[in-house]
């Protein structure tokens, strides 16, 4: 426990490397930041973004008061009225006719309510979070091969590796401070290797030792042909090979895999095949390169079964090791913010997992069934079939792909409830009930990183107009519902204690997710509360997973998958051009909050398209010319950047910018909604567009 007076220790409110802050209000409004020296993830470093979190306080833009119909109206009449609709549309039409979409920036005490209301006792499993946008293929690869959604290793992994594999993640900027850490790390011990596998050159390249420029999606492809060079080499670990089930399909499926899908010259390839297999300590970082994809998680097991035929996890310096991109998505899979998981890693198909959990929480009832995945979900609400929808800390209207489309959907819901922090957003504005949500630095509760760290956010600025905490607006529909006594938490420490209370019962059942040794916190214990790793439990406290060899599948073995790469379908209708898309270093999602600080706005200040000089010239279109990026979906338009950081063909947008479709740079109006069909993640990395003079 942390119990030195002094500024606020909270954590950054942006991506999932989950850095510690010490934030100092300033009496006018704002915060002087600075990196907490004592927390483990960042060691007192903070990235721009991080930095800038100050000028981001202010209450310019924010949503003050509750409204219904755009007319400003109090808490009672506000939440009457959903508690109302909701109970109305459920009497009427069935659990299934409801849903909610939550939020990776969402404190866990938060998610933990929302999901506790939706699959406990409204009793559907209709419960998603942007998040399944980010690492959803993630927690499926990992439940297949371990059995359980279990990052293995640590930060400190990176920095104790001989070869550190970047794919599918520009760490540089959408992880700063823990590739600062690693370009660290390289610079005291220059025989560190760094491979960075991405088909665009991204500053992550700057500390490369090889940077392979493969085909976009052909990352299965070149783990298959590592897989199959360490089975013909015979490196396979005599120490692991007995944890594991289905090496031999596995080996099989590898060698029967094309490396020529890569596109890599045979000599790149045999360099990167040297390179790992030189090191005993390997660490292979993936993000949402790997995710956002229609196989994404083939191409995390692919990664995974390198590891698992090695040995090479859950040790010093090795492992298989994915970061996320929000400041709590990992938090979300823990408390069952996926649609198709509960509380604490407990399996929603599970009977004995349903009946622990409704027992645990005394509901009249639990969900039955996964429901309904972020893009299934705005479908239903679509044509139809959910007929009220609460969307809570996120903005669908421009983060989804078929943005137009998703936004024509919320338009049309009979009944869409929006908690915010900002009045304005392309989702609030379509809203029949508006709910103001207290922001970073007014929120009290639990954030969970990468690397299974949960540190304390804090609020040091008061709750600003009627702005109240997401758990307690959630809570106070609840009881409005008919359940007061299972919603009669007056502060999110009972919150906390009561999850951890689950996760001992989950523990007995086999999960991997126990923080039991948190459950008899009290309220002043949890105000102090240090950074702590799962699991926390009487027995086990922190550390890595799996080097013992055992996992959390029925026999305890680890599943190696048999995986067939498959390349993005081939670009049709006429497009010439396969568009990336990804983050800048200094903005955050749909920018409602980055886009308020001119610091972060200095960076890159409008939406840009990055263009290879061949197609430039083939277009005749010149540096700073506005380009049009259309396809059946929708159309954006964006500022011409000629450069050879792209390759011919696959040119880069970013995605935080929002506006009209046709007008703005809006990427999400151009991205189809294909998706992943074993974990339902959305193929946002790709779209297959055309592109001419606006
Ligand atoms: Fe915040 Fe991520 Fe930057 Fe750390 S690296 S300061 S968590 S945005």
């Amino acid at each position: 426990c942390d119990s030195r007076p002094g500024p606020v220790r909270t954590t950054c409110a942006y991506c999932g490397v989950g850095c510690g802050v010490l934030a100092t209000p300033d009496g006018t409004g704002g915060a002087a930041i600075e990196g907490d020296p004592d927390h483990p993830a960042n060691f007192g470093r903070l990235c721009v973004k991080g930095s800038a979190l100050g000028e981001t306080v202010g209450l310019e833009g924010r949503l003050l008061a509750p409204q219904i119909g755009g007319q400003e109206t109090d808490w009672d009449q506000a939440l009457d009225l959903v508690a109302r609709r909701f109970a109305g549309t459920i009497a009427a039409h069935g659990p299934d006719s409801v849903a909610f979409y939550v939020s990776g920036q969402l404190l866990t005490e938060d998610y933990y309510v929302a999901n506790k209301l939706m699959k406990g006792f409204i009793g559907s499993g209709n419960i998603d979070t942007n998040s399944r946008l980010c690492m959803a293929s993630s927690v499926a690869g990992h439940r297949r091969a371990f059995g359980s959604d279990t990052v293995p290793g640590l930060y400190e992994d990176l920095e104790m590796a001989d070869t550190v594999v970047l794919t599918g993640s520009n760490l540089a900027w959408c992880h700063p401070v823990l590739y600062q850490r690693l370009a660290a790390a390289k610079t005291a011990r220059p025989s560190m290797r760094v491979v960075v596998i991405d088909p665009r050159r991204t500053a992550t390249c700057d500390i490369a030792d090889l940077h392979l420029a493969i085909e976009p999606g052909s990352d299965a492809a070149l783990f298959n042909a590592l897989l199959a060079e360490i089975d013909r080499r015979g490196l396979a670990s005599a120490r692991f090979r007995d944890h594991l089930a289905g090496a031999d399909e596995a080996i099989a499926a590898a060698r029967l895999s094309d490396p020529s899908m890569t596109g890599l010259d045979p000599a790149e390839l045999a360099r990167f095949l040297e390179i790992w297999l030189a090191s005993e300590k390997v660490v292979t970082v993936y993000s949402q390169g790997i995710n956002q994809s229609d196989s994404g998680t083939d191409k995390v097991n692919a990664i995974i079964n390198c590891h698992l035929l090695t040995g090479r996890i859950g040790r010093e310096g090795m492992g298989p090791f994915s970061v996320t991109g929000q400041p709590n998505a990992m938090g979300g899979r823990e408390v069952g913010g996926l649609a198709n998981m509960l509380a604490c890693h407990l399996e929603i198909e599970n009977p004995m997992h349903r009946d622990t959990v409704r027992d645990f929480w005394n509901s009249p009832h639990i969900a039955e069934r996964p429901g309904l995945k972020a893009v299934d979900m705005f479908r239903a609400v679509e044509d139809g079939r959910i007929k009220a929808l609460w969307i809570i800390c996120t903005n669908p209207a421009v983060s989804m792909p078929d943005a137009d489309r998703v936004a024509r959907a919320i338009a049309g819901c009979d009944f869409t409830v929006v908690s915010d922090v900002m009045a304005r957003t392309d989702t609030t504005r379509l809203a029949d009930v508006l709910l103001p949500a207290t922001g970073w630095g007014e929120k009290n509760g639990t954030v969970t990183n990468s690397e299974r760290r949960i540190s304390r956010q804090r609020p040091f600025l008061p709750a600003p107009g009627q702005a109240r905490d997401d758990w307690r607006i959630l809570a106070g529909v609840g009881r409005r519902m008919g359940w007061p006594d299972a919603f009669a938490w007056q502060h999110p420490a009972e919150i906390f204690a009561e999850y951890a209370a689950l996760s001992e019962i989950a523990g007995t059942l086999g999960s991997d997710f126990d923080i039991s040794a948190c459950a008899a916190m009290t309220r002043a214990e949890y105000d102090r509360m240090a950074p702590i790793l799962w699991p926390q439990s009487a027995t086990r406290k922190g550390g890595r997973f799996f080097a013992d060899g055992r996992f959390h599948t029925a026999d305890g073995k680890a599943r190696m998958l048999p995986i067939r790469p498959q390349l993005p379908e081939a670009i049709a209708d006429g497009h010439l051009f396969r568009l990336n898309t990804g983050r800048v270093r200094d903005h955050w999602h749909t920018m409602t909050r980055t886009g308020k600080s001119p610091r972060l706005a200095r960076h890159l200040a409008e939406p840009f398209l990055e263009l290879h000089p061949d197609d430039a010239k083939r277009l005749n279109l010149q540096p700073a010319d506005l380009a049009r990026v259309a396809n059946r979906h929708g159309t954006s338009v964006l500022r011409v950047l000629v450069t050879d950081r792209v390759k011919p063909g696959h040119p880069f947008a970013p995605i935080h910018w929002t506006g009209e479709t046709g007008k703005a740079g809006r990427v999400g109006a151009v991205v189809p909604a294909a998706v992943d069909p074993v974990s339902g993640q959305p193929a946002l990395k790709s779209a297959a567009v055309s592109i001419e003079r606006y």
